[in-house]
């Protein structure tokens, strides 16, 4: 985490972590989430004001920096905010609420809700589908969970991940881009398709690449080709045929599910595999560019950027206005 002082400001000051998420959502001036204006918005000030006041001037509503995202209406202060969602993404295999309740001094069921709102946040509708011409898919799925003979009697008829019926997840990788992870009850091809359908553009000109055939040869026809590697034999790599990028998401998310959340309840799975797509789809990478090995991707701070810009769920749409509108 070099890229933060956490001695900032902002980590430990109200208003200065107000300041800071204005920048960020509003880098051109605040933006009415109300009917959307961007020109003629007015800064209340005054002692009666709430901090932070803005009213329109087109629909004459008042709006804070928080009003339609995720942290509206929270008692939480907003530099706590900005602290836990700075560890959020920052941190590899991810912050329990545990963790968050001891760092922030705030209560287990606040920290709690504090990350659960902070994964909404991490959603990222519409960012782009995998796949295009000459492309490479690798999909797996696998189980998260412990081990059912390593489980205390107790725990066996749990409902948690690790009690009886380890959880699945499907994931979709696209080499050198991005993952979709889906919680899945099983894999088959019904279940499939529509995914597939959803994630990948263009999948006639995309190849695929999976570990064993099983259901993925019911979909494959869709594809411009299928590569199996066949595990199960013993091979992993045969030319440009592996499935080693989706594994190695795969080794993250189990790493941070069963080192740092210990258990998650098959209700709330989802959540968490966002969290951990959103992170690798926003890593740092590096990237060789005429024979010079070259940062690409997001770093630390910028991941959390991100992330604030995602904490809106409203989708608003910047209405330019003028005298004659
Ligand atoms: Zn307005």
């Amino acid at each position: 985490m070099a890229d933060y002082q956490f001695n900032d400001a902002r980590f430990h000051d109200p208003e200065a972590a107000r300041q800071y998420l204005e920048s960020v959502r509003w880098p051109h001036g605040a933006i009415c989430p109300h009917c959307g204006a961007v020109e003629n918005q007015y800064k209340i000030d005054g002692k009666s004001a709430r901090p932070g006041l803005y009213e329109c001037g087109h629909c004459h509503e008042q709006f804070t920096v928080t009003v339609g995202t995720v942290f509206e209406r929270s008692k939480i202060s907003l530099d706590k905010w900005l602290f836990a969602a700075t560890l959020m993404a920052s941190s590899k295999k991810g912050i329990s609420s545990k963790q968050l309740e001891r760092m922030l001094g705030v209560t287990y069921k606040t920290a709690w809700f504090m990350t659960h709102r902070l994964r909404e946040a991490m959603k990222e509708g519409g960012t782009g589908m995998l796949g295009g011409g000459g492309k490479v898919i690798e999909a797996d799925e696998t189980y998260v969970g412990g081990k059912e003979s390593n489980k205390h009697r107790s725990k066996r008829n749990s409902k948690h991940i690790g009690g009886v019926g380890k959880q699945m997840v499907f994931s979709l990788v696209e080499r050198g881009g991005k993952v979709r992870s889906v919680h899945l009850p099983s894999v088959n091809a019904k279940n499939l398709r529509p995914i597939l359908n959803e994630q990948i553009k263009d999948a006639a000109q995309t190849r695929l690449m999976t570990d064993g055939e099983g259901q993925y040869r019911l979909v494959a026809p869709m594809f411009a080709s299928h590569d199996v590697v066949n595990h199960g034999a013993g091979e992993y790599v045969r030319g440009d045929a592996y499935t080693n990028t989706v594994e190695g998401y795969f080794s993250i998310l189990k790493r941070g599910i069963i080192g740092t959340f210990h258990h998650v309840s098959p209700q709330h799975l989802q959540r968490y595999v966002t969290e951990f797509d959103f992170r690798y789809n926003n890593r740092e990478t590096r990237v060789k560019i005429n024979g010079k090995w070259e940062k690409a991707g997001l770093n630390d701070a910028e991941r959390t950027t991100a992330l604030l810009k995602g904490i809106s769920n409203k989708r608003l749409t910047y209405r330019r206005t003028n005298a004659a509108a």
